[in-house]
């Protein structure tokens, strides 16, 4: 929120979503009870989001309430962020052909994105889809795939006023607020929300909807209530950088105590907004005409992801989770600058046996370093 924040009442709402359609945004997502969760869905009328639903996060459990009030983001977030939109779980790359003459022949499978606006997106998550385009625009190999998508997306964040149990986003720096990421920024109070740009075309979309400045009264009550969705959060992390203390603890006796507990399942590198990890695959038809090249995502919980050579070198759980939470909270500050984790809480919630990543970060680190 800043001082050039202006008022959209309730009952308005969805000339927010016709402004977004009048800006070229045919393709508008909003977040969508279905399934269980809240997923990123097309949406047309401001009815069709959440109205009235909140979650009930715990370690290795997720519940929508439907209950009274008009409130639209009385939330914390669902098992999708906006990793699938930029980095798909699964898509062809590459396609090759064999004429009869046997001359083979490629053609890139890339498409052109339609432009697409996301609204209601979580503070958290941002800070993620920065973390991967530091990985897939701004690396060492630029990926034209992940860079074309982002660049279709035009971003409403929401600041949260109902974090989960699970989340931990003040510990991390990353929420709850909406500071940074965002074109459009938005907090919702009862009678409405207030909007406030980030990048000049929200600036221009603001200019569209041509609203009245927010009141003293309606800032200061946004203020208060990311206060309380501050000091509300439970978890923390023991530090903002870890690498450290986790090297220092390799051979400690948690990661075997974690190990017995995880099932190698991958959930948590599923659900969580900044894992990348990927696989590559041909699939060649079977009259040997044609063959695509598939991109998919991967996990480090996976025995064929540390497959080199002739073994797998991360050859059981202790070791895969040992090598998931040292890239997580170490390593990731050498590759990028930061820590990989932001906070989200969904590696906790959807994990099937409710392995928390800030208790067993406490925990290792509360052991004496090794010999
Ligand atoms: S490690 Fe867990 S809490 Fe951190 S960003 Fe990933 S899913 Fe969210
Ligand atoms: S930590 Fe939980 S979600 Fe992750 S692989 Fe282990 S059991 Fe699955």
């Amino acid at each position: 929120m800043d001082e050039h924040s202006v008022f959209l009442p309730r009952a308005e709402a969805t000339r927010l979503l016709q402004a977004l359609k009048g800006a070229g945004f045919d393709r508008i997502l909003g977040p969508v009870a279905r399934e269980g969760t809240l997923l990123f869905q097309p949406v047309k009328r401001w009815e069709e989001l959440p109205m009235g639903i909140r979650d009930v996060q715990q370690p290795g459990s997720y519940r929508l309430q439907q209950q009274e009030g008009s409130r639209c983001f009385a939330w914390a977030n669902g098992a999708q962020a906006l990793k699938p939109l930029t980095f798909t779980p699964r898509e062809i790359i590459w396609r090759a052909q064999r004429s009869v003459e046997g001359h083979l022949s490629f053609e890139s499978a890339q498409e052109s994105p339609e432009p697409t606006a996301v609204v209601g997106v979580r503070a958290c998550d941002l800070a993620a889809l920065d973390l991967q385009e530091r990985h897939f625009m701004h690396g060492r190999f630029p990926d034209p795939w992940f860079r074309k998508r982002r660049e279709a997306l035009f971003l409403v964040g929401v600041s949260c006023s109902h974090p989960a149990d699970t989340c931990f986003c003040a510990s991390t720096g990353d929420g709850p607020a909406i500071t940074r990421g965002h074109d459009l920024g938005m907090a919702e109070l009862d009678e409405g929300y207030l909007l406030w740009a980030g990048t000049q075309a929200g600036r221009t979309l603001l200019e569209r909807l041509d609203l009245d400045e927010a009141t003293a009264s309606q800032r200061r009550a946004v203020e208060k209530e990311t206060h309380q969705a501050t000091v509300t959060q439970s978890r923390t992390l023991p530090g903002r950088h870890l690498k450290q203390g986790l090297y220092e603890r390799l051979q400690a006796g948690h990661w075997a105590d974690v190990g017995e507990r995880c099932l190698s399942c991958g959930n948590c590198t599923a659900v969580c907004p900044t894992c990348f990890c990927h696989m590559e695959m041909d699939e060649p038809a079977l009259n040997g005409g044609t063959s695509e090249h598939l991109r998919q995502w991967s996990s480090c919980f996976n025995a064929e992801h540390s497959f080199m050579g002739h073994f797998v070198v991360r050859s059981d759980t202790r070791l895969r989770y040992r090598q998931w939470l040292t890239h997580k909270l170490g390593s990731w500050h050498e590759q990028y600058g930061r820590s990989g984790c932001v906070g989200c809480g969904r590696c906790i919630t959807w994990c099937p046996v409710g392995i928390d990543i800030t208790a067993e970060a406490h925990a290792l680190l509360q052991e004496a370093p090794d010999a």
